[in-house]
């Protein structure tokens, strides 16, 4: 068995190593608010018939295939939600189809990426979700749909550790260099490109071999102060930001060693 990492756990950990360690290996439950994601996940999923099942011996659909692509997608959703997810693919294709010469075929759409790395003879599986990846003339590019109200650009160390996982696996899965990975914010019909060099990928390295360390000794999950304590769920837990913080429960005591030892 190996160790499962994604670019959601790599962060976690490069924010603060003892939040990591009581998340992912004590599995405390966080109470982390989730909201609901209906319209986000019918939107992904029409974009993603729009991309993958469009003809493409035709060049541009009109946007008759949009409005086909969403209405079958609207189950569970209220009238507001519907028409407000009409309007925003409306956006979408007068925005990024519309005034094409052609749609290009995406290389995948909706799918999950799998890379593997050993380091300190511990086995890591790389897994992560896209939504679109499309070919480049000198590489690969990445898409990522943003549906969320705010238009919130992650930190750069967290964008770089997600281009840098990624940047490992597609190069493993398809033999091509990611190029950009691109996050496309539905509601305002703005795309962020970030580029994506070797660089990110020996940084991602670095940090997992870091995290084998502390996986392989079981020691060293030493806070990290920064901008994320003061959302922090585990703060009553955490000796740097609580004077007398409460023990870690018994019941998830024994930490689970979920690492299969390459040892040849
Ligand atoms: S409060 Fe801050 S330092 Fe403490 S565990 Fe949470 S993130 Fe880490």
């Amino acid at each position: 068995m190996t160790y499962q990492i994604s670019a959601t756990k790599l962060q976690a950990y490069h924010r603060c190593p003892y939040a990591y360690y009581l998340r992912y290996e004590r599995k405390l439950t966080s109470t982390e608010f989730y909201g609901s994601a209906a319209l986000g996940n019918a939107l992904h999923q029409a974009l993603a018939q729009c991309h993958r099942d469009w003809h493409y011996r035709y060049p541009v659909p009109d946007i008759q295939w949009i409005y086909r692509c969403w209405d079958t997608h609207t189950d569970g959703l209220s009238h507001t939600q519907i028409a407000e997810g009409r309007e925003i693919l409306e956006r979408y294709y007068w925005r990024f189809i519309a005034n094409e010469p052609a749609l290009n075929q995406p290389l995948a759409v909706e799918g999950k990426i799998q890379g593997y790395l050993q380091v300190e003879n511990l086995e890591f599986t790389l897994v992560g979700r896209y939504d679109r990846i499309d070919f480049l003339s000198d590489g690969l590019e990445l898409i990522d749909y943003k549906s969320g109200r705010e238009m919130k650009l992650p930190e750069t160390s967290e964008i770089d550790i997600q281009i840098g996982l990624y940047y490992l696996a597609l190069e493993q899965t398809y033999r091509q260099s990611l190029k950009y990975l691109s996050l496309l914010f539905l509601r305002t019909g703005e795309k962020v490109q970030f580029r994506a060099a070797q660089e990110h990928q020996e940084e991602v390295q670095e940090i997992i071999g870091d995290l084998a360390v502390r996986l392989r000794h079981d020691r060293g999950w030493e806070p990290k102060q920064g901008k994320q304590c003061h959302r922090c769920t585990f703060a009553r837990y955490c000796p740097a930001v609580t004077a007398n913080p409460t023990p870690v429960p018994q019941s998830n005591a024994k930490p689970q060693l979920q690492l299969a030892l390459n040892l040849a």
